[in-house]
């Protein structure tokens, strides 16, 4: 059976097999966090465009500053300010934290690190050349890259690109991924369930996933287990960009997902990973889009997606899937689990200098509420059966 590395490798080859030709669209810089950048943004000028000062002080030949020489201060610049006087031997202008460098000055001497009587300045210390300032175009010359197409906009990149001078950026099209789920017990979680009926939980998880990852969940509802109303809700699923369903991927007599999957000349890559909670999960191109099949029960929904869903819509989204984000922590307790299998187990991180990690008490793969109350996946590898307090394990930290 697959491992975990070993699936998630498969889904970005064959995702990436399936791209087409990426639509893009021009949207404000104030509306895109998150978004996939589908252009070159370039430095418009050099960064900093001019010798920039970075401390409050006096700008000066840093040979003017050694032990017992005096200064004479004849100006002053502030941040925005054109500088039209030079320093010339024995001379300094004061200067402000994002001034420009006048003519002559080589290197700012901290206003800290002086005495001042009238016009004379006195260093209590000697600057080198180009102390406290940053030289034009050191950070960016003018044309060079400043962001690749396909990095996403977090804040950072999004100051850089209206540093300069971004003020729409061409992103990526949101990927629109179909969310169907699956199962005659399943009711809409907004209605009221029978007593043996359960709400549906999977599709509210499965869209918060995907807004995660900025793309946009089309949510179709929830399909009978019979041959009919599958092959109906999946061929509407397929005219979107990626078809997730849940539930119906196991081996009862009424998990037809497969079946009916075949029955559009579905490509299988997986149907089985080496992991619990979500060893049914099913991996399948349709149509020229990817397919997945997540076992339905809400961990095993949650777990998988994490796992093989994202990096597909990684791609989908334009971007480089990222690595897993896999941290050391000890672990509070001991377990025992069944080897050969990789588990994700719902716990609690506590971050800090030696971060402890407590796997949670839960029911199982149904257990929502255990799983509401993690941080985090603790990941034990199918070569061990036995965990001891006190080990070093990994763990995969989650965000909302
Ligand atoms: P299945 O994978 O269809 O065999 O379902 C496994 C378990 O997950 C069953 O207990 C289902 O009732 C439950 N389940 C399936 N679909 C959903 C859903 N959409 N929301 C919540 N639980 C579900
Ligand atoms: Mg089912």
């Amino acid at each position: 059976m697959l491992s975990y590395q070993q699936a998630r490798e498969l889904v970005v080859s064959r995702t990436t097999a399936l791209l087409g030709k990426a639509q893009t669209e021009s949207i404000s810089l104030l509306n895109a966090l998150g978004r996939v950048i589908a252009q070159e943004v370039v430095a418009d000028r050099d960064y900093p465009p001019f010798d920039r000062s970075i401390r409050d002080g006096y700008a000066v030949r840093a040979s003017d500053t050694h032990p017992g020489a005096t200064v004479r201060c004849i100006g002053e610049l502030k941040a925005g300010d054109t500088p039209t006087v030079s320093v010339r031997p024995g001379t300094c202008i004061q200067i402000m934290t994002g001034a420009a460098l006048p003519a002559g000055a080589d290197a700012v001497l901290m206003v800290e690190h002086t005495q001042r009587s009238g016009d004379t300045v006195t260093p209590d210390r000697a600057v080198s050349p180009g102390q406290h300032v940053v030289s034009r175009g050191s950070e960016k010359s003018a044309g060079k890259n400043v962001l690749t197409k396909g990095t996403r906009l977090g804040f950072a990149q999004l100051a850089a690109a209206a540093q300069v001078g971004t003020s729409q950026a061409t992103v990526f099209r949101k990927p629109r991924i179909a969310i169907l789920s699956t199962g005659d017990e399943v009711v809409d979680f907004t209605s009221t369930p029978g007593p043996f009926q359960i709400r549906n939980s999977n599709s509210v998880s499965l869209a918060a996933q995907v807004k995660t990852l900025h793309a946009e969940p089309i949510l179709l509802g929830n399909a009978k287990d019979t041959h009919a109303d599958l092959r109906a809700k999946i061929s509407t699923g397929l005219e979107s960009d990626a078809l997730v369903l849940s539930g119906g991927v196991s081996a009862g007599k009424y998990d037809l997902v497969e079946p009916v999957l075949r029955e559009f000349d579905a490509e299988f890559i997986f149907d089985a990973v080496a992991i619990r909670p979500g060893k049914p999960v099913v991996f399948a191109t349709c149509k020229g889009k990817p397919v997945f099949g997540l076992p339905g029960n809400p961990v095993s929904t949650m777990v998988t997606f994490d796992l093989f869903v994202r990096p597909a819509i990684e791609i989908l989204s334009g971007a480089e899937p990222a690595a897993l984000l896999l941290l050391e922590a000890v672990v509070a307790e001991g377990m025992q689990e069944k080897p050969g299998l990789t588990h994700f187990l719902p716990a609690t991180i506590e971050y800090g200098e030696h971060p402890r990690v407590a796997p949670l008490r839960w029911q199982g793969s149904g257990d929502i509420i255990a799983m509401s109350r993690a941080n985090c996946l603790l990941v034990i590898p199918p070569d061990r059966e036995t965990i001891n307090a006190g080990e070093r394990v990994h763990v995969l930290p989650r965000g909302l």
